[in-house]
């Protein structure tokens, strides 16, 4: 389904900062994730700073996708793209700290 995924080819739909309609330079696109299921790529506009984070994938409609400013560094989107799964037992820990109405004492302390 993704066997003619061109990442090259979907670099080029970066063409200009949506904040300021700077064109980008095809350097200043970084590609932090690649895999069968699309790329992520990361893009600062050189002239108002503005980060652009967006996501491609293959499709056999065509290529798809998305695409959002953001204020994170690669490396913090990169923090937070972990595949850690959600296990049975983290939901259950949750609902015992919402039963006994611990949730938003946890959240305070890691503030
Ligand atoms: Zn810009």
């Amino acid at each position: 389904m993704v066997d003619n995924f061109n990442s090259s080819l979907n670099l080029r739909l970066i063409k200009k900062c949506p904040v300021c309609n700077t064109s980008y330079q095809q350097s200043m696109v970084q590609v932090l994730d690649e895999s069968e299921y699309g790329v992520l790529t990361y893009a600062t506009c050189n002239s108002c700073g503005a980060n652009l984070l967006a996501k491609f994938a293959s499709l056999p409609q065509g290529v798809v996708g998305n695409a959002i400013l953001t204020d994170l560094k690669p490396q913090e989107v990169m923090d937070f793209a972990g595949d850690d799964n959600i296990a049975d037992d983290d939901v259950l820990d949750l609902q015992y700290l919402i039963s006994k109405k611990e949730l938003v004492n946890n959240l305070k302390k890691l503030i």
